[in-house]
Order: structure tokens, then sequence, then C-alpha cells
């Protein structure tokens, strides 16, 4: 038996929980929370991980989703080889810099060296791009909207999380060819738009939108467009998905031109040839390691019921060495009409019948797991034609009843609610840790209360360094946070939503800069 969950035996009743607390060592409990909850277990090639079907169920829900958005959108997907020549992934200059240190590269074959080793890809721009340029011969072929669902390798030689940073990991990657710069643009802000909404709306995370500095910005691109998630547990900001507008790199590199459609051509004369404009965009399921992250609690997983592969379970209650055979048959027979019921409603539920194991044992082990809802029953919530409820998102359950005859309407209500409560908890928190700072001296006194900051910046690449120096390490007087490194503070975005107009004359937060602010600036220590 692989299963983390310790078994019992009969007459016990204390489970093996977490045995640590998320506000006194978040990694040791992010790691019990997701081996226990069966959502991950590690492997024996570091940095790469076994996804449980409790997490990959997560995944799907967010293929499931994703998915749809991006058919109405006439993306097709479709897919690439694995590998790429040494050639080709060398073909955009920045593009082979940025990766050059997290690339796997496969030297021999069998017994054989091979002539000429091969790169797993990190990405697959320059896997896809000799076929557009083969594919793209004129402008009626635009655009060319591609996607592949598939897994990624980098080499991180950062210290690897489970999900967060892993150095085989599963994402999505489109791919995309148009003719201006300005659909090119409309696109990349249309698919931020649709990771925002599979963080907000199914994985109940909050995120800020907006643009990545130079700095910062995906090696090849033109510019980033991102979104930005933050763990309160240490105060740290996170790169939830980013959307990249290309330009037009990679298309002189890899010669994808077409004819000027709206050039006026006089006869005999030929038509210019126009680079196209291209995107890519990416999501990982670093995104499930965010969720665990923010609503996890001391108990074990929390997972919003859009995401929950059980979004119910229903335990019995109350039986005991005195009940009959008979009366134990009416109470599972009641249960089963109440899962029927509540799966012709669409609510994904659980009956936990298990001989041998105290209602208590299976409370903790569905809290573990992170079902949203748990609904009790037992012979005197028969007689009172009742069901109990309790919220896995409430401390304590936040216990109720719901009328037997109202489950298929009163459940998923109660469901959409836990899903709600639990975007706005994690929104309000947040919210309350994205501080204005406008003056140096409160700009690491601030990181240090686990924030991230919003400050008048320059938006100069060297300021940008300096910053991350001058924010690392300890301040005087202060004692070292030993599970928030004092790491220094790398910009986050340039959010969307700049939170009021810069003074004028207003100047950039670093001192020793001394340049005029041009943005608002969101800077963190960061995953
Ligand atoms: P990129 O192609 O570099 O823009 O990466 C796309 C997204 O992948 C980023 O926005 C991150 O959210 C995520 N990501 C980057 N590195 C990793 C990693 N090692 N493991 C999991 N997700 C990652």
């Amino acid at each position: 038996n692989q299963s983390n969950a310790p078994k019992k035996k009969m007459g016990d009743t204390e489970l093996i929980g977490i045995t640590c607390k998320k506000s006194e060592d978040l990694a040791e409990w992010y790691q019990q929370v997701i081996v226990k909850g069966e959502m991950l277990e590690f492997y024996d090639v570091p940095g790469c991980y076994i996804y449980q079907p409790g997490s990959y169920r997560i995944w799907e829900f967010i293929q499931d989703f994703f998915n749809e958005r991006i058919r109405k959108m006439e993306v097709e997907n479709c897919y690439f080889p694995l590998f790429i020549t040494e050639a080709n992934l060398q073909r955009e200059k920045d593009h082979i810099e940025g990766f050059a240190a997290e690339v796997a590269w496969v030297t021999e074959g069998g017994k054989n060296k091979l002539e000429k080793r091969i790169a797993v890809r990190p990405t697959s721009e320059t896997a896809m791009y000799s076929f557009y340029s083969k594919k793209i011969r004129s402008h009626r072929d635009l655009p060319l909207k591609l996607n592949q669902w598939n897994n990624v390798v980098r080499w991180e030689f950062k210290h690897p999380m489970p999900f967060i940073r892993s150095r085989e990991f599963l994402w999505q990657e489109g791919h995309t060819a148009h003719l201006t710069e300005a659909e090119a643009g409309k696109e990349v802000l249309e698919i931020l738009d649709h990771y925002a909404a599979i963080y907000e709306d199914l994985l109940a995370v909050p995120v800020v939108k907006g643009r990545k500095t130079v700095n910062e910005q995906f090696p090849g691109a033109h510019y980033t467009t991102t979104i930005e998630g933050f763990i309160p547990a240490v105060g740290r900001g996170i790169q939830a998905a980013t959307s990249h507008c290309l330009g037009q790199h990679f298309a002189k590199m890899f010669d994808i031109r077409v004819e000027d459609p709206n050039q006026e051509v006089k006869e005999g004369e030929k038509r210019n040839k126009l680079l196209v404009w291209q995107n890519s965009w990416g999501f990982t399921t670093r995104s499930i390691g965010v969720m665990i992250l923010i609503h996890g609690d001391d108990k074990g997983l929390v997972i919003p019921p859009r995401v929950a592969n059980k979004q119910v379970v229903i335990v019995p209650v109350g039986i005991n060495v005195k009940t009959t055979d008979a009366d134990r048959q009416k109470l599972y027979d009641e249960v089963d009409a109440m899962s029927r019921t509540l799966k012709s409603a669409g609510v994904r539920v659980a009956c936990d019948y298990r001989e041998g194991y105290s209602p208590g044992y299976k409370f903790n082990d569905w809290e573990m797991k992170g079902v949203p809802l748990r609904l009790e029953f037992g012979p005197k919530d028969s007689a009172n034609g009742v069901v109990t409820t309790s919220r896995r998102d409430q401390e304590g359950g936040a216990k109720d009843t719901i009328p037997i005859p109202d489950l298929a309407t009163a459940v998923p209500a109660l469901l959409e609610k836990i899903q709600a409560d639990m975007f706005k908890k994690a929104s309000d928190e947040y919210a309350a840790h994205r501080k204005i700072v406008r003056d140096w001296a409160d700009f690491v006194p601030t990181l240090n209360e686990k924030n991230v900051v919003i400050a008048p910046h320059c938006t100069g690449g060297e300021c940008e360094d300096e910053i991350k120096k001058d924010s690392s390490g300890q301040i005087e007087g202060q004692e070292v946070d030993v599970r928030a490194p004092s790491m220094g503070a790398k910009s986050l975005c340039i959010p969307a939503e700049q939170p009021e107009e810069l003074q004028e004359g207003a100047k950039c937060v670093n001192p020793k800069c001394g340049k005029e602010a041009k943005m608002w600036v969101m800077f963190g220590r960061s995953y």
C-alpha cells in the first residue's frame, strides 16, 4: 500500500495528520500537506514529481476550462516533438542566452554517442517556428494559432519545490502569428484575462495583472505580460503565468514573412514582404502549488469546490455497537439516496462507508484531502429529516443543517458560497499586503512585514538590480527570519491598474538612482 494515510485499527480514533503548523514551518507543512493529501509523491530524480490523481484532476479542470476559451478564439491544439536541434535552439540570440543555463541535453542514444547533442525542450518557440515558416505562405494563412499541452524540462539549479519550481513541469504553450502588432497585442491581453480567470474563478486565487519590466521579460520577447500571485504565509510574490508578445524577432530568424496585402502595387511591381508578429503564452502546474499554499491550513488541503475531485463527502455517524444491522442498513440506504440526488444535481460526491474507522478519523482524513463540504448523517438527523453540514474552509466547520428535500439546490449553492468566500478571503489578504511605498526608508521594513511593495520607479534595469541588492540581507536591529530568507526584492510587474497618477516630478524610489519615476512598479521577494 503506497498510501501515506496511516491505516487505523478498529477502535482507533486519531489519525496522524499534519504534524506541523503552517505558520511555523511552511516548507515542512507544504511537504506534508501535498504528500498526505495525496496530491503528489516524491521521485528519485530531484526536481521531478509524481502527480497523483488528486492533483492531475485539478490539471484536467484547468485544461477543460482553458480549452473551451481558446477554442472560441480559434486556437487549435497540436503536438510538436520533445527534442530540439542545437542549431534551431540557438537561432534567436536572447532566447538561447536566457535558457542556456537550464537546458537538458541528450548526448547518447543507447550505446552510441550522438554526433550532435539534442536539447530537451525548455519551451517550444524554436521547435515550432521552422514549421511556421513553411506553413505561412501568404497573409491568408494568418493568423496561425496553435497550442500544445505538454511537458517541458528546465534544469533549474534553484532549490526545486513541488509544483512551484520543478525541473519537468506540465503546461500549455500557445504560439500564434499575426499580420499586425495590434492584432497580436490584443490577443496577448485576451489570454492574460483567461489566465487570471483560471486563478480567480477556478482556483480562488487572486492575481495582479501587469507587464514585466525589461529585466524580467521572457528571453527574446518584445514585451511580457504577467499575472502575479502572492503567498501570505511568507509574504512573497510568485509569477503565476505569462503571456508574451514576441514581436518580430523570431520571425526574422526563422524567416516567417508574408506579402503585404495592403500595399498598392502597380503592374509588374512586387509586393513587400512583411515579418509576422508572434505571441507565445504559457500556464503551468505551478498554479496547483500556489492554490495549495494559499488555501491550505493546519489540517491539510483546502480545495476550492470548482476544482475539487470530490466536492462533498457524506459520512454516516451515530453508529455504535448497539446499532442493529437493520438500522445501519436503513441509514446507509438513506445516504445512498442522498448521494444519488446530489449526483443528479451535478455534485461530485463520495460516501464513506468504511468499517472500523471512527467518524472522527474519517472527518480528519477528508479534511486532510481538502474536500470542501462534509455532510454528516446519523439516526438523529434522519429522524429530523436533515443533514448536518461542515465547511472545510471555515474554522470549526461553521456547522449547519440542510433539510433533505432541499439537498439538490442547497448543496450546489453552498459550494458556490464556499468558492466565493475562499476567493474573497484570499483577495482581501493580498490587498492588505500590497503596500504603497514612496520613500526608500520604508521599502525594506515593509517587505520585512511580509508585504509586496508598490513604489514609484524609473523602470530602469540597473536601478532594479541595485534595489535587489540593497533590499537583501537583514536590516539593522532586526533578527533574520529563517523562514523568509531576506532575499532581495525584484520587480514583479508594472501593474496594469496603477494605484494613482504619479505626481509631477516624482522621483524613483531608489535614492541612489535619482531619475524621474515613470510608473508604479510592484516589487517583492518572490519564489
Ligand atoms: P515562461 O515560458 O518562462 O514565460 O514561463 C511560463 C510560466 O511558467 C511562468 O510564468 C511561471 O508561472 C511558470 N514556470 C516557470 N518556471 C517554472 C518551473 N520550474 N516549474 C513550474 N512552473 C514554472
